[in-house]
């Protein structure tokens, strides 16, 4: 279907998915360029050079123009005919306009710069409604991209057309802009990231006139098309598909011939909006366009908290300060209204009246909060919660475990996970992590390992009781897992597994097209399919045939790849987020996802729970957040999660080839943080001349991990700092700051908040640092510099080997012989509430030693937990081993819950636990 048109010059890959980085500083330095050539008092000789410049660069940037409805063809064509016509001062005039509207954003208010003539002072677009002037905020722009099988020379009146439809009290405003094939629809959906609706009229053709190498590769991953199989009646709601995997959240229309009644009940249409037959009025159209954005814009709590906010009432209720009565008037405190201001005041109520709702018992505004939070998160149901991601992992764990239950659970996971366990009474069954001993840190849990603890289980004939798996994804330092194919293969032992993924860190994923197929509900939505698939039924009858029937002891299993049966399982999987860390939430705010087709059995359950530690006062305005950060994910959450996930690409590349930094600095790539064993794609590094974009998601498809490249392991061992020292250093003389640490390394996170700027001054204050270390070791001599080397090597080469977990003490199991490593954690737990239960003994004393020769056992009485880096090296009931006690004496932090140095460690005395029977009464 090639069309045969010559292709224009090539833009990579790579260039096209940094293109919004790479963009406005194109357009600047063709500024630069043409006002050097306006200046120019002598055009003749020196000109021709400049306008030759020039026009390469145009033709560089024209590449990718047409993906923009700004700054659109009559203004492009305006500056290519400047050019022509040798006319210096019309180019750098026109071109001045471009890039100076494309660096502030003015083509989203200002018509002014859209016009090729006007000069002066700038208008406003539209007369714009009262409520969308506040504060001076003007309307919403967002563009929309008109895919259509009409020729190029039509498509100028078109938009005209479609602009002419704008009516004053719109509540947003947009351009349009024209492509005339699939492949052009696609790259324009990828980058244009002010997008927000997309018009498909049947009938285009496939091939782009543009050449962009990697192209093809990367929409396979997205978009499984072959351009000579499909038909072109399809073609429209192939694209529909494959925009609707890439970028879920815009609106997609179509306008086809087809008789749009048969093809609106099918399944081929479930990806669109709506439907239009060819010839039916733009103004519905114009309207839908504005309808569908709406959706997205509509915060239903934060608007009517607004409303009740500017309302006269007087308040008989608790909260002296809710509307600011206590606090205005006041002699003492006037300064608290004058910090936080009126609206904070006015906005705080007691009262779940007036639509503010009840997060408990919602029936209102917060319950249209919840359908709109599982909509754009991919979820089947959403609750939300107001005391962090800590609660909701309890809420979770509460709501789908009774006691006795087992839980197959990282051991290295969140705090809250374990609490969640004393407080649910369920058993964990604690997997480990990889170690990445270099560092100091764990990786994530090997599906191996998780399949062996199933099978254990299943050997012991206990497998009934395993309930939920709990993992983290990604780590704190970025190991994402591969949830597809973790859920599927332990499905394949059990059918009805819950999975609890925390997503603390990774609630951004969602709206990023690399991170989504690593996530916990874009996992289950790809499952659900492929188990309802005819496909499927024939791969897993041929398997099944092979495997007719699970032996726990056979260790090939292991490695195999086991496919669960479609007739019995069942998705059930749920997902908790910190909404503060990754989006604009108040702290605290965080999200519980739920994807469970069982969830009639659980609703009952959860309520209790989510009674049992939310708040009766719940905090509107950390709500309210939550609706704000749902909304600005759902409009803008692509253009930022690219831009972020750009960014730690090329902070990583900037350090890691900056021939004065990676002296004494580095960022570990995916080759270090990830075991070959689990990295079968090969994949080194990210970005060129390593991986291309294509190669990175193959990896990000196929491999067990993968590392999430805006998490980076930024090691400084080499540098002769320990994490918590860097950490201060940062902190102090540059302003930058870090919260994660460990001994030879720090953790940098890019965020939707960053920025270029951010970028260069952490560059600059490790170039400033290199430098004084390099000057420093030239003045000291060799003496300073066997110092130096000496620290280098404690740091980076002498690190501690990390403890696995031991096992339960015996009278917490209900049968020591038993192979999994389950056992009650809750009655060691409370049995340390009782001091005469307990005894101390100091990490110094010989004691210790002696205990650890000849007995007895010491049982740790309590949760020890480090900081960094941030996992329990004992747990109630734990019994404490020679490895664990070599890494507490060879620890350097000093932040270690549950742990004071002066008493030294918390243990239940031998005599308190012979009194226990072993797997008793409990
Ligand atoms: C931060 C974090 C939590 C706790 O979340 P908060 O919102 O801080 O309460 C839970 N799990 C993981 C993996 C985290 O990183």
């Amino acid at each position: 279907m090639n069309t045969g048109a010559p292709k224009q010059q090539a833009e990579s890959l790579t260039a096209v998915l940094s293109v919004s980085a790479t963009r406005t500083d194109k357009w600047r330095h063709l500024n630069a360029i043409a006002r050097t050539w306006a200046n120019l008092s002598d055009k003749a000789t020196q000109g021709s050079n400049l306008r030759a410049d020039a026009a390469k660069l145009l033709d560089t940037i024209m590449q990718l123009e047409h993906c923009w409805a700004y700054p659109g063809p009559r203004l492009l064509g305006a500056i290519s005919d400047a050019l022509e016509a040798n006319d210096a001062s019309t180019s750098a005039r026109l071109v001045q306009k471009v890039s100076g509207a494309l660096l502030s954003g003015d083509f989203r208010r200002d018509e002014f710069v859209w016009d090729v003539s006007a000069e002066g002072e700038g208008r406003t677009l539209d007369v714009l409604p009262p409520d969308v002037m506040e504060g001076g905020i003007g309307k919403p722009y967002f563009e929309v991209l008109v895919v259509t099988p009409s020729p190029a020379s039509t498509w100028m009146r078109s938009r005209d057309e479609m602009a002419r439809m704008r009516r004053p009290d719109d509540q947003f405003h947009y351009s349009v802009v024209h492509v005339g094939s699939f492949e052009d629809a696609a790259l324009a959906m990828m980058v244009n990231d002010d997008l927000q609706a997309v018009v498909i009229i049947d009938g285009f053709q496939y091939a782009t006139r543009h050449d962009v190498p990697g192209l093809h590769a990367y929409l396979e991953r997205h978009i499984k098309v072959d351009p000579d199989s499909v038909v072109p009646g399809e073609m429209a709601t192939t694209l529909a598909r494959g925009i609707h995997t890439y970028r879920p959240e815009l609106d997609i229309y179509l306008l086809s011939d087809r008789a749009p009644e048969s093809l609106a009940g099918s399944d081929e249409a479930a990806p669109i909006r709506r439907l239009f037959h060819h010839v039916e009025e733009p103004m519905e159209l114009h309207l839908s366009i504005l309808d569908g954005v709406k959706d997205r814009f509509d915060t239903p709590y934060f608007d009517n908290l607004k409303k009740y906010a500017l309302r006269p009432i007087g308040t008989f209720h608790a909260l002296p300060i809710a509307r600011g009565k206590s606090v205005f008037p006041s002699n003492w405190i006037r300064d608290m209204g004058q910090f936080y201001g009126t609206n904070i005041l006015f906005a705080e109520s007691s009262a779940t009246t007036g639509g503010l709702d009840s997060l408990l018992e919602p029936t209102g505004n917060i319950k249209k909060m919840q359908d709109l939070t599982a909509r754009a998160f991919g979820a089947k149901r959403a609750y939300l919660g107001t005391n962090g991601t800590s609660t909701s992992n309890k809420i979770v764990v509460q709501a789908i475990c009774k006691p006795g239950d087992i839980v197959i659970v990282d051991r290295n996971c969140h705090k809250s996970h374990h609490y969640g366990m004393v407080l649910s009474g369920a058993q964990p069954y604690y997997v480990e992590a990889f170690p990445l001993t270099e560092f100091s840190m764990y990786g994530a849990v090997p599906l191996r390992t998780i399949k062996q603890a199933l099978l254990d289980c299943m050997a012991e004939g206990q497998l009934d009781r395993v309930k939920v798996i709990d993992l983290t994804n990604c780590t704190f330092d970025g190991h994402m897992y591969n949830p597809r194919r973790v859920m599927e293969e332990c499905l394949a032992i059990k059918p009805d597994l819950v999975f609890l993924w925390d997503e603390a860190w990774f609630g951004f994923a969602r709206f990023n097209p690399f991170h989504r197929r690593r996530t916990a509900m874009g996992a289950a939505a790809a499952l659900t399919e492929r188990f309802r698939s005819k496909e499927y039924r024939d791969e897993y009858a041929a398997w099944a045939k092979e495997h007719p029937k699970l032996d726990p002891g056979d260790k090939s299993l292991l490695d195999a790849r086991l496919l669960p049966d479609p007739d019995k399982v069942r998705i059930r999987v749920y997902q908790t987020n910190s909404t503060h860390k990754s989006m604009s939430a108040f702290r605290q705010g965080s999200m519980m996802l739920v994807w469970d087709e069982d969830f009639h059995q659980v609703e009952g359950p959860f309520e209790e729970a989510f009674f049992a530690h939310t708040s009766t006062s719940p905090n509107l305005q950390l709500i309210a957040s939550l609706d704000l950060a749902r909304r600005q994910m759902e409009l803008e959450g692509y253009a930022m999660t690219m831009r972020m996930t750009d960014l730690a690409v090329r902070l990583r590349r900037a350090i890691n080839t900056h021939p004065l930094i990676s002296k004494y600095f580095r960022v570990a790539s995916p080759e270090e943080m990830i075991p070959a064993e689990f990295r079968s794609s090969g994949i080194k590094d990210y970005g060129p001349p390593n991986a291309n974009w294509s190669d990175t998601l193959k990896a990000w498809d196929e491999d067990e991990f993968a590392l999430d490249p805006t998490r980076l392991t930024l090691v400084c061992g080499a540098a002769g700092f320990d994490g918590t020292q860097f950490k201060g250093i940062l902190a102090e003389r540059f302003d930058i700051q870090i919260n994660k640490t460990s001994r030879n390394s720090i953790l940098v996170q890019t965020n939707i908040n960053n920025t270029h700027s951010d970028a260069a001054l952490l560059i600059k204050a490790l170039a400033d640092l290199s430098r004084e270390i390099d000057s420093r070791l030239a003045q000291e001599g060799a003496g300073g510099q066997n110092v130096f080397k000496a620290r280098v090597k404690s740091l980076m080469t002498d690190v501690p080997d990390l403890p696995n977990f031991s096992r339960f003490h015996d009278a917490f199991r209900d049968n020591a012989k038993s192979r999994s490593n389950e056992g009650h954690m809750r009655p060691a737990f409370f049995m340390a509430y009782d001091e005469s239960n307990c005894e101390f003994i100091r990490l110094a004393s010989d004691e210790i030693d002696k205990r650890l020769k000849d007995g007895p056992e010491m049982v740790s009485a309590n949760f020890v937990i480090p900081y960094p880096p941030g996992f329990p090296i004992m747990v109630p009931g734990q019994v404490i081993q020679a490895d664990t006690i070599a890494y507490m004496r060879k620890l350097d932090v000093k932040e270690i819950h549950g742990y004071h140095a002066a008493q030294g460690l918390k243990l239940i005395k031998p005599s308190a636990l012979a009194g226990l029977k072993a797997g008793s009464d409990r």
